[in-house]
């Protein structure tokens, strides 16, 4: 351990690990218990608290709460209730010839002291998902939530204190620092929720010590719209997916491509859709949040000037109000190749569209950035959408809408090197937080026995 590490944090680290037993033994029932504590505490006892909380971090509206944070982690919750006696049960495995005599199988046996480092978009969802995974693979937990939604991270605070005990699970409230002490600690696995840059860091820290990482990351996620795409159905759940959150979303639609025959069509549903959902100001509809703080939003309004110096045509929007972080829903056209729009992770409201003629194209262009964490496909062509998905690379595809892989907890969840490293949701978060341990024992004598030492001539032929 270095000198400047936070003694409270590694005195917190060794009780869970003392600990580690007891929890990593507890049964089907005891587990069952604990998420049914947490669902109590998120539906009933703290969800005016968790409401309040988000309304003040960035003015999300309670249904957007209700829908993508307490809703996502009940059904996380019910889901693993619904399955974990038949994924803590020990998995039997064939035998081959050779070891007759012996018997096979594997159990998932919890991984120990595990941190969870989670982001402020989804704040909720993204600390109690993986929380529920852990508890029910049988962990200990830390808990680091991001600085940047207070409100939301006290409210998380106190439902973990009122739940758990420290030497079981606790939360950590505070910022980078808090983070990089609590990367020096020896953890038997990470999961983190964040930027492809600081999961960059999270794995350096723990390679140090082979810790085990599941990391969710972000990027840009592609929107394919092809010749034979319905405009209408796409703008229904496109513009919904791009606003939600205010585009704050790991798998929000990031940029579109459009095939150029659609575009008119296009711009004129897709205006007359904003204009439905949020009204003529979009700042005074209570459909819609903001950007959650004023780097955020300068980033952003630097990425609209930015494109405006490369000559892109503003299709829609593109006025803000600096004082309350508010952007308006923007779209922007006509983009060069070096714009930040075409290079950046956007996560905020603005969509840039590019235009295409052949879907070869499509699929050149996209295999020559990261591999995303979302790939929609708006088509009726079942071989164009078949084409995309066999000769391009991401971590989940929706096709025809957007957005919903994220609440079938029987999918993983998850991207694929640059937008993430392992799954999580349901059985696969199950998975990631525990290890897969192999038990063979042995009955009687085999075959095998046969060729023990010393090796005569007559063995190695038994052997040939
Ligand atoms: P972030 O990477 O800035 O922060 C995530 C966590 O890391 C926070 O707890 C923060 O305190 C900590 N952190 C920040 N800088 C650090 C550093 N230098 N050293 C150690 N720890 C540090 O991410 P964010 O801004 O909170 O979230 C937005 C990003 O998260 C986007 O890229 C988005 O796509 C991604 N994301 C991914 C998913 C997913 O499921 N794949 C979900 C939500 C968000």
């Amino acid at each position: 351990m270095t000198d400047f590490m936070d003694n409270r944090y590694f005195e917190l680290f060794n009780a869970q690990k003392k600990h580690q037993y007891n929890v990593g033994n507890t049964s089907y029932n005891q587990r069952i218990k604990k998420l049914n504590a947490l669902h109590r505490a998120i539906q009933y006892t703290y969800k005016q608290a968790i409401r309040e909380a988000l309304f003040a971090d960035f003015k999300k509206p309670p249904i957007e709460t209700n829908l993508t944070e307490i809703y996502l982690v009940v059904r996380e919750i019910k889901h693993a209730k619904a399955n974990l006696r038949h994924w803590m049960k020990r998995q039997k495995v064939p035998t081959p010839l050779a070891l007759l005599g012996t018997s096979s199988y594997y159990k998932y046996e919890p991984k120990g002291v595990c941190l969870i480092m989670s982001p402020w978009n989804y704040p909720l969802n993204l600390t109690f998902s993986p929380l529920v995974s852990a508890i029910a693979a049988g962990n200990t937990i830390i808990i680091k939530p991001s600085e940047l939604t207070p409100n939301i991270s006290k409210v998380m605070a106190t439902i973990v204190k009122d739940l758990f005990e420290e030497h079981e699970v606790a939360l950590i409230e505070g910022g980078v620092e808090v983070s990089q002490e609590l990367l020096k600690l020896p953890f038997n696995h990470i999961f983190f929720t964040g930027s492809p840059a600081v999961g960059k860091i999270v794995m350096a820290a723990a390679s140090k010590h082979l810790t085990s990482v599941t990391l969710e990351l972000g990027g840009k996620s592609p929107t394919i719209i092809d010749e034979t795409a319905s405009i209408k159905e796409a703008i229904d759940s496109l513009v919904w997916g791009k606003y939600l959150n205010n585009g704050q979303t790991c798998i929000a639609p990031d940029y579109v491509l459009i095939h150029s025959s659609k575009k008119a069509e296009f711009i004129k549903a897709y205006k007359e859709k904003v204009l439905y959902y949020y009204s003529k100001d979009a700042s005074t509809s209570d459909s819609y949040s903001r950007v959650v703080n004023n780097k955020h939003f300068n980033r952003l309004t630097n990425y609209i000037e930015d494109a405006k110096t490369h000559g892109a045509n503003i299709e829609l929007g593109g006025n803000f109000d600096v004082g309350d972080n508010f952007i308006e829903p923007t779209v922007i056209s006509n983009l060069k190749e070096e714009a930040k729009l075409l290079n950046e992770e956007i996560f905020g409201p603005i969509l840039p569209l590019k235009t295409f003629d052949e879907i070869d194209e499509v699929i050149t262009y996209l295999n020559n950035k990261e591999k995303p964490l979302a790939l929609y496909i708006y088509s009726q062509s079942n071989e164009t959408i078949e084409k995309i998905i066999s000769n391009t690379r991401a971590g989940t595809t929706c096709i025809n809408t957007n957005a919903l892989q994220v609440s079938n907890h029987n999918l993983p969840f998850g991207g694929s090197n640059g937008s993430g490293i392992g799954k999580t949701h349901g059985f696969f978060g199950f998975q990631d937080f525990s290890n897969q341990r192999a038990v063979l024992r042995r009955h009687t004598k085999g075959p095998l026995n046969l060729l023990l030492p010393p090796y005569t001539k007559f063995k190695q032929k038994l052997a040939d």
